[in-house]
């Protein structure tokens, strides 16, 4: 990780113009524009909780370069159980982390990326699971699926941010 201490001091006075929550992350600029507004202090971030993204001036402030993967979510590492379903194959495994955009999980299956699937996110004993209606498998590796959230049924995709904005909370204080 190569963010600097400025970068996490400034960002916890920053908040999303969208839904006002305060969990921003600054995100890798794109494109020339973006690079260029560097120049004059202007970033580009993205709210963890609700996905927006925007750019902000903070005079006198240059960051620094965010990590190489360019992610727009922070993962938070965690341990729960996560069932799969896709045309042709089903299973299970354990979720490693997760953010609003993706997951990665460990699995004793087989699969293959480009695979679409249903997960059911089984965060908690006491509320039911947290379904995906679809994701994509985008790595694959020793066993471990990496997937990105692409697309939502109706309210759980909120129940997820309230469970990613706890998280966070938690992680702050
Ligand atoms: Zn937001």
């Amino acid at each position: 990780m190569q963010s600097s201490l400025v970068e996490s001091q400034t960002m916890l006075q920053l908040k999303c113009p969208n839904c006002s929550r305060e969990f921003v992350r600054r995100v890798a600029r794109v494109g020339l524009r973006e690079r260029l507004a560097g120049w004059f202090y202007i970033y580009p971030f993205k709210c963890q909780i609700c996905g927006f993204r925007f750019r902000f001036l903070q005079w006198g402030v240059r960051y620094m370069r965010v990590e190489e993967d360019h992610r727009e979510y922070d993962r938070m590492a965690m341990n729960f159980p996560v069932t799969f379903r896709g045309d042709q194959f089903e299973g299970e495994g354990s979720v490693l982390n997760i953010s609003m955009g993706g997951c990665s999980f460990s699995t004793a299956g087989q699969l293959k990326v480009g695979a679409i699937m249903r997960l059911e996110l089984k965060m908690s004993n006491e509320a039911g699971p947290v379904v995906v209606e679809a994701a994509v498998l985008r790595h694959w590796h020793n066993q471990i699926a990496g997937v990105e959230f692409i697309q939502w049924r109706q309210g759980e995709r909120e129940r997820l941010q309230l469970f990613v904005r706890g998280l966070l909370i938690g992680r702050r204080s």
